[in-house]
């Protein structure tokens, strides 16, 4: 199968580019964006970025208020990215020791070029890595306490079984064998029980456990 990786869009200009470009043209398109304000609701925010460390065609880029809580960045990773019965979940950081608990405001953690670990579901764990890679100080709209600046568009999978269309769907049961990545056609063929089955989604968890987008 023959596909062109695809693009990711800059949600502040709309713009489209590869995942290999969108971080810096993010930094650069903040940096326009970004004016001395006198208006007194404006908040610093923190450019972060969010991806899978072992596939990095999974990422999120991220505007984040500095007085936002881990415990609301993890609401907000479960919602678009993880939740799928309620799983618990950590922070760590090799700078701050282990565990860091949930009340912690982000402008106490705050480092430009720090990483921070994070994982779902001490079992099928999905791990997510979170730098922090510089700051902000403007409105956002709505004022809401993260802003999405951009999301991988979805990763196209090509069918194990046939390998000539992307994968819908994703047998539980043979994934582990390298076999169960399956198209519309492959899908209908195959001998597995339907409960085995979850769709394909855009997330780092599609596939694992019973997560369905
Ligand atoms: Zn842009
Ligand atoms: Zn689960
Ligand atoms: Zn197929
Ligand atoms: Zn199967």
């Amino acid at each position: 199968m023959e596909y062109q990786a695809p693009k990711s869009k800059c949600l502040l200009c709309n713009s489209e580019f590869t995942s290999r470009g969108i971080g810096k043209h993010i930094a650069t398109c903040l940096k326009k964006r970004s004016e001395i304000t006198t208006n007194k609701l404006a908040q610093k925010y923190y450019y972060i970025c969010v991806k899978d460390p072992y596939n990095k065609d999974y990422f999120l880029f991220l505007l984040i208020s500095e007085t936002t809580t881990l415990d609301d960045l993890d609401g907000f990773l479960r919602d678009i990215w993880l939740e799928c019965c309620g799983h618990m979940s950590s922070f760590s950081s090799r700078r701050w020791g282990d565990e860091i608990s949930m009340n912690t405001k982000i402008k106490n953690i705050a480092n430009i070029g720090n990483t921070l670990n994070y994982q779902y579901d001490f079992g099928s764990t999905t791990e997510l890595v979170i730098k922090f890679i510089g700051d902000y100080r403007g409105l956002i709209d709505d004022r809401q306490n993260i802003k999405i600046l951009s999301r991988n568009s979805q990763v196209i999978v090509p069918c194990d079984k046939c390998g000539n269309f992307p994968a819908v769907q994703i047998c539980t049961e043979c994934q582990c064998d390298g076999n169960g990545w399956l198209c519309k056609k492959c899908v209908q063929n195959h001998k597995c029980d339907d409960e085995m089955l979850l769709p394909v989604v855009n997330s780092p968890r599609t596939g694992v456990c019973g997560y369905g987008g």
